[in-house]
Formats: C-alpha cells, sequence, structure tokens
C-alpha cells in the first residue's frame, strides 16, 4: 500500500509545480499489461533484445531479432494506456508539464494523447521499423506477413539497407536531438518527476541528477529502490496506480462574485 503522507506530498509536489518535467519507464505500463524488463519471470528473459552489433554483423541475428520483437508484441498486443498515462497526457495538454521524456517504447504516451512535439522517447518507438541505412519508415503491418512466409529479415525495397525495429538497441547511438530536448527539459525544470524506471539504464538515467544540479525536486514513484532514491527529494514507494488514484490536480477555481440579479 501506498502510504497516504506519500500520496499527499506528491500531490503537493505536482500542484506547486510550474516547470514539471515527466520521465517514465517500463514500470508505468505494466498497469497496461505491457511487461517490464527487471521484474522476475519478464518474458524479455526468454526474448532478450538482440544488441545492436550483433544485429548489424550476422542475418541469423536479425532474424532472431524480428522473432523476438513479434513474440513480445503478441503478449502485449492491444494494450491500453492506463489512467496514469492518460493524466500524464493531461498535464503536458494543460502545460502543467513542459516536457515528457520516456524509455518506453510502447507507443502508449501517445495513445493516451500526449502531444508529439512535448513528447520525447529516448529508446526510440517499438511500433515501426526504419531502414539502418537510409532511415525510411517501414511499418510493421507489412513486414510482417512477409517475414513469417519467407523466415528473412526485411531489407529496405529503397537502399537494400537492414530494416530494424524503430527502438534504441544495447550498444546502438542515442538519437542526438532526443537526448538534447531531453537535456534541455532538465535543466529547465523545477520538479522533476520519475515514474516506473529502474534508473539502471544510462545515459537516461543522468536526466534525473542533470535537474537536480540545476535546482530542480527530484520525486521518484516507484515499488522498488533505484539507485538515485538518496538524491529524491521524495521518494513514493508502492504501485503507480495507486499511487495517483484519486488525486485531482486541477486548480481551484476563482469563484469571484456572484453574478448579480442571481
Ligand atoms: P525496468 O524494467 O528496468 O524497471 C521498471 C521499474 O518499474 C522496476 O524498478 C519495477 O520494480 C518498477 N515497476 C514495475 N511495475 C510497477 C508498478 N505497477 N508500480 C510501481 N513500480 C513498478 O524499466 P526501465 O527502467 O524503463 O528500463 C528498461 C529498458 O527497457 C528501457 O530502456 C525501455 O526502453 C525498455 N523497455 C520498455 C518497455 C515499454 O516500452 N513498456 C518494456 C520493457 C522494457
Ligand atoms: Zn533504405
Amino acid at each position: 500500500m501506498v502510504a497516504p503522507a506519500l500520496r499527499l506530498a506528491l500531490h503537493d509536489a505536482v500542484l506547486a509545480s510550474r516547470r514539471l518535467v515527466i520521465f517514465t519507464g517500463a514500470g508505468l505500463s505494466t498497469e497496461s499489461g505491457v511487461p517490464d524488463f527487471r521484474t522476475p519471470g519478464s518474458p524479455w528473459t526468454a526474448n532478450k533484445p538482440i544488441p545492436f552489433e550483433a544485429f548489424i554483423a550476422s542475418a541469423e541475428a536479425r532474424r532472431e531479432a524480428w522473432r523476438r520483437k513479434f513474440t513480445m508484441d503478441d503478449s502485449f498486443a492491444g494494450a491500453k494506456p492506463s489512467p496514469v498515462h492518460r493524466l500524464l497526457a493531461d498535464f503536458v495538454r494543460e502545460g502543467r508539464a513542459i516536457g515528457l521524456v520516456t524509455q518506453n517504447i510502447d507507443g502508449l504516451h501517445q495513445q493516451a494523447g500526449t502531444p508529439a512535439e512535448k513528447l520525447v522517447e529516448l529508446h526510440g518507438n517499438g511500433t515501426y521499423a526504419t531502414c539502418l541505412d537510409c532511415g525510411m519508415r517501414h511499418e510493421l503491418h507489412v513486414i510482417r506477413p512477409v517475414f513469417e512466409a519467407t523466415g528473412r529479415a526485411p531489407r529496405c525495397e529503397d537502399c537494400d539497407g537492414p530494416v530494424k525495429s524503430a527502438t534504441i538497441s544495447f550498444g546502438q547511438r542515442m538519437p542526438e536531438a532526443a537526448m538534447r530536448q531531453a537535456d534541455r527539459w532538465s535543466r529547465e525544470a523545477d520538479l522533476f518527476l520519475v515514474i516506473g524506471s529502474s534508473l539502471v539504464v544510462h545515459p537516461a538515467a543522468q536526466l534525473p541528477l542533470v535537474a537536480k544540479a540545476n535546482g530542480a525536486a527530484l520525486v521518484i514513484v516507484n515499488r522498488e529502490q533505484t539507485p538515485l532514491d538518496p538524491a529524491a527529494d521524495l521518494v513514493v514507494r508502492g504501485e503507480i496506480g495507486e499511487a495517483f488514484a484519486g488525486l485531482s490536480f486541477q486548480e481551484p477555481k476563482d469563484r469571484g462574485l456572484a453574478p448579480s440579479g442571481l
């Protein structure tokens, strides 16, 4: 159970913030049915993403990467944004948050209505694919039937380059523009709110410290400890859905004077 005093402190911190930056990890999507990496028994253990170098090096690794990707996609097909995904989208739309940085690749922040220009996907997006040579976008619903019929990993019809899920694999270079934007928001934040990240994947896990060094308060919501808990101003331990359930973030309405004649 999330301690009521922690929920209250979380509520107060968000209400007091004027330049909120939200940072989310795989833990946010477990309540939508998308498994995270590090919780024991995760299906990602049997279907580990293939490191980038191996993907580049062999056709066999590319085939295996696509097989695992489609297996994992099937395990959470139809996942829908949770109430917290929707609440965070509201924070961004209403201007309460200046930006949302995610490590997630599941597309659920977009589905919840988070505006694209306020969303940075540090690890890319697994709902489509790109050619590694020319950058052309490829759709999974086109790739999959061909892959299943031929057993061959897809290649770009334009330049014959290898086509890969549009995620950032271990060993792959971070997307520069995304990192720059995330860094900029982290420096501008007055409150940096981490939700559902183990904070062990770098360089993403550096951002809370960048925010902190530039004057932000750091709040971490997670069911287990993270290496940055000692640096946090508030740690809300427990389930994410429960931490936010029933909290209202509407500003108190200025009721003004009753209209005359009433
Ligand atoms: P992680 O799996 O390392 O950590 C998730 C954290 O969330 C864990 O500490 C776990 O205890 C906690 N958690 C899980 N469910 C929770 C809940 N309901 N309430 C509170 N806490 C909960 O994930 P990460 O830190 O995001 O790093 C993993 C990497 O794997 C990322 O780079 C990400 O790109 C990728 N990944 C993404 C997805 C996704 O898009 N949904 C899923 C798995 C992995
Ligand atoms: Zn190409």
